[in-house]
């Protein structure tokens, strides 16, 4: 993208913005300071691609965490009902990001990560298979504690590392993935950016969230 061309905020979806920008000044001041740093931070990467890449992971995990801060304050007021309903709904976002990331890795290079020949395909068929609700957990982790094990950790690069890492538990749950269970697509989109074609991460996140993209992100109520 030449940086003369102009989009729109992909946050409010009204301001127009070089995309270098990030988000727009108006989005950005909405931020708290923890947030204004990492945007900074983005910023300064000044590769329209990353840039893009990581707003667009930011923008789909904003609208995960809308349900996940709405369960717990309903949690807080005791509205269990509500709340198991707001949990619900974050089981299908989580599988819809389940099967992003399948496509994502389809595109992905994992040999080099193992030292013998390993075939993924079974791999992921199971985890599409787990995300559309056909087998249990416990199915997948004998598989992926197989997989643990085949991996060179020794060998590998810091980078390598963050693709294994990613590889293993992308599918899993909130009682694995912990605070990254809220930041998704930020965090894998930081473990592999340097194995795909940012663009192409993009594309795929485009069209797997394409209802999240063609709206403003929703702020949280403090
Ligand atoms: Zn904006």
């Amino acid at each position: 993208m030449s940086e003369k061309t102009k989009i729109l905020c992909p946050y409010c979806l009204i301001k127009e913005i070089a995309p270098i920008q990030d988000i727009c000044p108006v989005c950005y001041s909405k931020e708290d300071e923890l947030e204004q740093n990492s945007w900074d931070d983005l910023r300064e990467r000044n590769n329209t691609d990353e840039i893009q890449m990581f707003t667009l992971a930011k923008k789909v995990d904003e609208a995960f965490q809308v349900p996940e801060n709405e369960a717990y304050a309903c949690r807080e007021r005791h509205e269990i009902n509500r709340a198991e309903t707001l949990k619900q709904k974050m089981d299908v976002f989580h599988r819809r990001r389940i099967l992003c990331m399948v496509e994502i890795f389809s595109h992905i290079d994992c040999s080099i990560l193992f030292d013998n020949h390993i075939d993924l395909k079974q791999y992921w068929t199971n985890i599409q298979d787990y995300a559309q609700q056909h087998i249990s957990a416990e199915q997948l982790e004998k598989m992926n504690d197989y997989l643990r094990s085949q991996i060179m950790w020794k060998s590998l690069s810091s980078q390598q590392m963050d693709l294994a890492a990613e590889l293993l538990s992308f599918w899993c749950g909130e009682d694995v993935l912990d605070w990254s269970y809220s930041q998704y697509f930020e965090i894998a989109a930081s473990n592999l950016k340097s194995f795909i074609e940012k663009k192409l991460f993009i594309e795929i996140l485009c069209k797997h969230f394409a209802d999240v993209m063609s709206l403003p992100v929703k702020r949280l109520s403090k």
